[in-house]
């Protein structure tokens, strides 16, 4: 047997050899293309190599690559980026703080929660998916993931999801409540609106600090920019990743300038990063920004749902979750789910499962998936879903 020096982690890999990919489409290396139902995970929300951010990239690398840890220089890009940024967010969400990645803007999230209230103690969710660090992996709600990782980090307790007696845990101990809008490995389960009031108004009482993870909801793919936004409730806390970078690695922790600043001293240097806010990344993110926005994509996300919506009608589909194009298609079986995603894959359709939700199956194209994109993927899933 041999063993290829790249980790694997993935029980079984979907092993495409990727060559090329444009718009929804993956190209392998016998030339067949497939429909990317999942833009990798969450990821590509303008589709792939769009040419604004290939540009960007091409002109930033044209220039400089790494020049500096976080910080420390004037990088114009990492400027611009986080102007644009902010610009679309709310007055009291003006201070960016750019990783690499959602783990690590996690990670950033928490600890300034922490230096900020002064207190230890942090309330997650059940099937929450916060990402891989220790930290990140502590407030995820899952303990099978957690196995033979211990210990975590001490003080988490994981409430139940949209379960408004759990609010009542929430305590002038409780440096902060991190969580989905709408949680995407569970299955995407979307918060209620009564509920995340709920728990705004209880962490206002208590001086908590709320923490929105929206590295999946965010940037267009639920309707609008960010989840948050049709539920008029605000974060103290706002963390982003994944689509961010338009497929560059680039995450964000995002809060007030005063909560912010507790970690410029008593440390100094509180957070630092050598690769934080790459300028490559911000190329892509600012371009990527900027095309989400003059393109006008988000004001068709809802319409498309409906499109999903209206094509996958099926005796074996039990129900269908989520908001725009964050959708899970419950099988309810695992073995059935599974064999429908090689179907889909043999029929050149890319879904894949959730983390803790391998009974469904995961909708979450570019955005700029078409009409009849939509009715191709969703004939090549029916006819999965009748054969298998
Ligand atoms: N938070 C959420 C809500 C996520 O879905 C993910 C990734 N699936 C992460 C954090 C972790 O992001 P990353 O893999 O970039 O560390």
């Amino acid at each position: 047997m041999t063993h290829s020096p790249l980790a694997a982690t993935s029980p079984k890999p979907i092993g495409l050899d990727i060559r090329e990919a444009n718009g929804v489409y993956l190209t392998d290396a016998s030339g067949r293309s497939y429909i990317d139902l999942i833009s990798g995970i969450a990821v590509s929300n303008l589709g792939h190599r769009h040419p604004a951010i290939t540009e960007a990239i091409r002109s930033q690398a044209g220039d400089y690559l790494h020049a500096m840890v976080y910080g420390e220089y004037v990088l114009k890009n990492q400027t611009a980026f986080a102007q644009q940024l902010a610009s679309h967010l709310p007055p009291t969400l003006q201070c960016i703080y750019p990783t690499n990645s959602g783990s690590e803007a996690v990670e950033g999230a928490l600890k300034l929660a922490k230096k900020y209230t002064g207190r230890t103690s942090i309330l997650a969710f059940q099937n929450a998916y916060h990402g891989s660090t220790h930290g990140a992996l502590s407030v995820t709600g899952n303990d099978q993931l957690k196995q033979g990782y211990g210990p975590l980090l001490p003080e988490v307790h994981h409430l139940v999801f949209n379960e408004p007696l759990s609010i009542q845990l929430i305590n002038r101990q409780t440096a902060a409540v991190i969580i989905e809008v709408i949680q995407g490995e569970a299955g995407v389960v979307t918060a209620e609106p009564d509920f995340l009031q709920a728990l705004r108004n209880r962490c206002t009482e208590t001086g908590t600090l709320l923490i929105f993870d929206e590295s999946q909801t965010a940037m267009g793919r639920t309707g609008t920019l960010f989840a948050f936004e049709p539920y008029n409730i605000i974060p103290d806390i706002l963390v982003l990743s994944k689509a961010l970078g338009g497929g560059m690695p680039l995450g964000a922790f995002i809060a007030s300038h005063e909560i912010m600043n507790v970690l410029s001293h008593n440390p100094a240097l509180g957070h630092i990063s050598t690769f934080g806010g790459h300028p490559l990344s911000c190329a892509a993110g600012l371009a990527h920004l900027n095309a989400l926005m003059t393109e006008n994509l988000m004001q068709a996300v809802e319409q498309k749902e409906q499109l999903f919506r209206a094509y996958l009608q099926h005796s074996k589909i039990r129900e269908i979750r989520g908001k725009g194009l964050m959708l899970a298609v419950e099988l309810g079986d695992t073995s059935f789910r599974e064999r429908v995603c090689d179907a889909a894959i043999a029929g050149g359709v890319i879904t894949d499962w959730f983390l803790f939700c391998d009974t469904a199956i995961r909708i979450a194209p570019p955005l700029v998936i078409t009409e009849n994109e939509i009715r191709k993927a969703c004939d090549v899933l029916l006819q999965a879903i009748e054969t298998s």
